[in-house]
């Protein structure tokens, strides 16, 4: 190829001095292009020590994915040189500027990944990436668990905690929030009171004190209860919306249905005047939410009401 091209594909790549594009060789049957990388210089710093203007002992031989340039699967190569350092004695290989040490992708279809798995699964990702989807995991692994090392959990004192099941089944997976920045802290499996002391570590473990927590909001579960009391010591604990809510409604159930149990004869009788099909529908209705009743229905009950009164 011709000089401006393997230029173009420097700059394409990103690369400074001393790296620099030496060849690209485009296979259309293959659908692949490669990309020859090269370091011009003659010594370089030793990666350990940092002393300038050592030695290159010897070269390694390794190759990286990178982004497709279109239909065509992209992939680096490169001899990494190795210094032989005079001033601390180590040989150490030096660090390529466009990959993590030890990764076989490019920083930037590492970038790619990452990106299309936070809108799709795994495994879909890896196929439109022509990968296998156990190479894409291992590096959400590494990302997210040096995101997650970097978490700061100072100031945390109020927090959610709920469960939520995996997949359909029973697997849970306990998960909390800090409440005030509406951030998830916290997620494992189980929905124990175990769980609360495992989130109590590593709130620790990232700077924060459980007995700074002072509120905890959570379902009614006696699990997260116990553990809350017992990890959480001074968080007062109130029971979230949803579930009061959801239990207040169940209660009404139970007045209504009591209600119908012992209004129901006497309806009957008020109802003997009216027709048949009317009595039914009427009689249905009782069973059911205010809210869904139709406006005859409506209509009838006000009256009934009104003929009720003692
Ligand atoms: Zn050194």
């Amino acid at each position: 190829m011709s000089f401006q091209v393997e230029s173009l594909f420097t700059a394409a790549l990103g690369l400074s001095p001393p790296w620099e594009a030496a060849r690209v060789g485009l296979d259309t049957a293959k659908q692949r292009i490669d990309f020859e990388v090269i370091s011009t210089a003659k010594r370089l710093a030793c990666p350990s020590c940092g002393a300038v203007e050592q030695p290159i002992h010897d070269r390694v031989r390794r190759e990286w994915r990178h982004m497709d340039f279109f239909q065509f699967q992209a992939w680096l190569h490169a001899d990494i040189p190795r210094v032989a350092c005079t001033h601390c004695g180590k040989t150490t290989q030096v660090p390529v500027p466009w990959a993590r040490e030890g990764s076989g992708f490019t920083l930037m279809f590492e970038a790619l990944a990452l990106t299309l798995c936070q809108g799709l699964p795994v495994s879909q990702a890896a196929k439109m990436l022509r990968c296998r989807d156990k190479q894409i995991w291992g590096r959400i692994d590494h990302y997210v668990t040096q995101a997650r090392a970097k978490q700061d959990m100072r100031g945390v004192t109020i927090v959610g905690m709920d469960e939520t099941s995996l997949r359909k089944g029973h697997e849970y997976v306990a998960v909390f929030h800090d409440l005030d920045a509406k951030r998830l802290l916290f997620a494992t499996p189980g929905k124990d009171h175990k769980t609360v002391q495992a989130f109590a570590a590593d709130l620790k473990a990232h700077g924060g004190e459980p007995a700074a927590v002072d509120h905890a909001c959570m379902d009614m579960s006696a699990a997260f209860l116990k553990g809350t009391t017992e990890n959480l010591p001074n968080a007062q604990v109130s029971f979230d919306r949803f579930h009061v809510v959801a239990l207040a409604n169940e209660a009404m159930d139970e007045v209504r249905s009591a209600e119908w149990k012992t209004e129901a004869p006497r309806v009957r009788d008020e109802l003997g005047e009216i027709s048949p099909k009317e009595r039914r529908s009427l009689l249905w209705a009782m069973r059911r939410n205010p809210v869904s009743w139709s406006a005859t229905q409506t209509t009838a009950m006000h009256w009934l009401q009104r003929a009720w009164r003692p």
